[in-house]
């Protein structure tokens, strides 16, 4: 054998760089479940199922177009990960090259390098032509600058692939971001419209794979009964038409709202369609900018929608590559608390928090501002390791993989890199959340109430956070007000907080 092609399970591009000068004759596409992929985090079993069923959704694909393939299924053998299965492969087989496109994940890398390198097998690593822009492009723009922003690289892209321009240099209406007008909550009534829900229908192979994963990983968090996920490039093309018929023209509006009993909103739900590779990020922008064009959404609905996947998931994995593997081993916070156990149950008496959990746990979906605001929130205020935090963010959601996943949840969310990615820690007190949605009006707890019977934690664990920081963020430019508010309480005051924050972290189940 010549080549051993490798595709690995978040790689299910169909234009992959990989099918180039790949020769039928001489080389074989190869392919593996493992049990380790499931279990290196405690996987949510629709993550667990999505990936498993895309995977052999694009097996079935490349067999009926007669592409020579060796395709591992989870059940049919004993490998616990992937190097042990690919090392055996390459033991028995002995070809020439290994090729792969480089995998999105640093873990992966080093253990399929590592790999070929054991077996004394050449590694040629393909660049990942998914994406709009290379680690490489990335480390270069970074290179110049001495405090990295989202919004700049944001920019340069939206140039170089004239998305939403005016001309080669000016934006469409004259400014490049409409966040402010993203930010908005819903009135007191709720959505007045939201989309009717796609429903997916399931193939046998997503239901062998349902069962499978019922009979192999029954302990895993989650439950199973609402599987709703694209599983292949047709059903991804479904959620997106969907979504920019029914959402788009409210997503920018609302981007931020959350709202009880209401798991999804007018997000578009294809993180998991793009993280797999079932569809083309800039088949997805044009498409998007395209219904600007025919006044079907107005700009900054379009702009807030562009700039997630052209600005933020780009930036992501730029960040990411410049700075693995140190980044999992920050805490600049010194964050020393286990994850609350209702994490993984979602049994506690604060509202937002058990919306957030439930709606994770019985579909592995919540939106950004949920994950970002309620669960990652309350982790930073609580003090929590961003090891234990990082770990339950890849294991609970359908869309996780740790390139994108990392970034967010120990940069923007948990501030574990001191502000490398965020230029201020995002935290606020249960007030945010009684504006963003109406999740207080079902809660025990009061949001304006740090102590007594009914403080809400998230307000208590706010102003604690602040007492614990003081001295760290007293000159921060953007968190010295917050620092100014906390010296104006008495010490009194200061106290009574310190002692319900202990009462909070002690109290078991109902936290
Ligand atoms: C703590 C935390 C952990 C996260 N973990 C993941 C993860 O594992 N995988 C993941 O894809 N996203 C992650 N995100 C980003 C974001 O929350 C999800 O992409 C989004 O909620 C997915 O839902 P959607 O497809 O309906 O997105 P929409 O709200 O409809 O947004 C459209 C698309 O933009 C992209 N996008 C939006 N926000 C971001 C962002 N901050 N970074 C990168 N891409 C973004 C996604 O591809 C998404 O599908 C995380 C955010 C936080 C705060
Ligand atoms: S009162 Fe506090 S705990 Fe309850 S829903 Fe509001 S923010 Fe969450």
């Amino acid at each position: 054998m010549r080549r051993l092609c490798i595709i690995l399970g978040d790689q299910l591009d169909r234009n992959s760089p990989i099918f180039k000068d790949f020769d039928r004759q001489q080389d074989l596409l190869w392919m593996a479940e493992v049990a380790a992929e499931s279990t290196h985090v405690w996987s949510h079993k629709q993550r667990i199922a999505l990936f498993l069923s895309a995977m052999r959704h694009f097996g079935a694909e490349l067999t009926l177009q007669a592409y020579p393939l060796y395709y591992l299924k989870l059940e049919q053998h004993h490998y616990h990960s992937l190097g042990e299965a690919l090392g055996n492969c390459l033991q028995t087989m002995q070809p020439t090259e290994v090729r792969m496109v480089r995998p999105g994940d640093y873990r992966v890398w080093v253990e399929m390098t590592t790999t070929c390198k054991n077996y004394g097998i050449p590694l040629k690593q393909l660049q990942d032509s998914h994406f709009l822009s290379t680690p490489q492009d990335f480390r270069s723009w970074a290179g110049e600058r001495k405090q990295l922003r989202m919004e700049f690289w944001y920019r340069q892209l939206r140039r170089q692939y004239q998305i939403l321009m005016a001309d080669a240099q000016q934006p469409l209406g004259g400014q490049w971001n409409y966040d402010h007008d993203n930010r908005k909550a819903f009135p007191k009534s709720g959505p007045s419209v939201l989309p009717p829900l796609l429903t997916l229908q399931t193939d046998q192979i997503s239901e062998e794979v349902i069962k499978l994963v019922q009979d192999l990983f029954p302990a895993h968090p989650g439950s199973l009964s609402n599987f709703n996920w694209a599983v292949n490039p047709s059903q991804a093309q479904q959620v997106l038409a969907h979504f920019l018929d029914h959402a788009l023209p409210q997503f920018g509006d609302f981007q931020d709202a959350m709202w009880q009993d209401q798991p999804f909103l007018n997000h578009s739900l294809l993180a998991s369609s793009l993280n797999l590779k079932l569809l083309a990020p800039l088949d997805i922008i044009k498409q998007a900018e395209e219904r600007y064009r025919q006044n079907h959404a107005k700009l900054a609905a379009v702009e807030g929608f562009i700039r997630q996947i052209l600005g933020w998931r780009e930036y992501v994995r730029g960040l990411y590559w410049l700075h693995m593997p140190q980044w999992k081993e920050w805490n600049a916070l010194d964050a020393k608390h286990d994850l609350p156990s209702f994490y993984w149950t979602g049994d506690t008496d604060m509202n937002c928090l058990r919306q957030a959990i439930r709606q994770t746990l019985q579909h592995g979906y919540a939106h950004h501002i949920q994950r970002l605001m309620v669960t990652g929130l309350f982790a930073q205020l609580y003090g929590v390791q961003p090891l234990q935090v990082h770990e339950w963010y890849l294991a609970v959601y359908v869309d996780a993989v740790e390139w994108v996943e990392l970034p967010n949840t120990l940069g923007m969310s948990q501030y574990a890199d001191g502000g490398l990615m965020a230029s201020k820690p995002y935290i606020a007190s249960g007030k945010y959340i009684q504006k963003m949605s109406n999740y207080c009006q079902h809660c025990r707890f009061n949001p304006a109430k740090a102590t007594g019977e009914d403080a809400c934690p998230f307000t208590t664990l706010f102003w604690d956070f602040l007492d614990r920081h003081e001295m760290r963020f007293a000159g921060h430019p953007r968190m010295g007000f917050m620092v100014n508010n906390l010296r104006r309480l008495s010490a009194g005051e200061r106290l009574a907080i310190k002692q319900k924050a202990e009462e909070v972290r002690g109290r078991s189940g109902v936290t």
